[in-house]
């Protein structure tokens, strides 16, 4: 199923509220103290169909570059860097993304269901919608989507 066809099950099964969990995650080097994050992802899941409806990937490094470190780098390869600010920041700017994304294809999320996480909420607020709610647990949402949440 693609994304597109999952915010089509979501909002025909979601008429009123339209809740999405948000979830992120980050690839990281774990040698010594060295735990910079490379990479990160988010996904953004309709609590009605527990289906993926966005999700995007922040990359701070890139093999080709790093292979290449002499010719120029903005040349033709497939270059998977596209991010250089600080991976505290991927997160937030992830969630944002994915917010206009899935406003763009009709789907304005009301409810964002998500960790703790002070900064990506108040970016959602600053730059997509000031009444945009927060819920920090799953006890709200259906409970097929907490049973699932729960067994993964
Ligand atoms: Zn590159």
């Amino acid at each position: 199923m693609t994304c597109q066809e999952a915010i089509k099950k979501e909002k025909d099964g979601c008429k009123e509220e339209e809740t999405v969990s948000y979830d992120a995650g980050w690839q990281t080097r774990g040698s010594g103290r060295n735990y910079a994050s490379l990479s990160g992802h988010g996904s953004m899941i309709g609590v009605t169909t527990g289906k993926v409806l966005a999700y995007a990937v922040r990359c701070k490094k890139c093999k080709q570059c790093d292979q290449d470190i002499t010719n120029d780098t903005t040349s033709s390869h497939d270059c998977r860097k596209n991010w250089s600010g600080s991976s505290k920041s991927m997160e937030p700017d992830i969630a944002v993304e994915m917010l206009h994304n899935l406003k763009e294809k009709g789907f304005h999320v009301k409810d964002l269901v998500m960790d703790n996480d002070t900064t990506t909420i108040s970016k959602a607020r600053s730059s997509f919608d000031p009444n945009i709610n927060k819920f920090s647990d799953f006890n709200h949402t259906k409970k097929n989507f907490t049973n699932k949440r729960n067994s993964s």
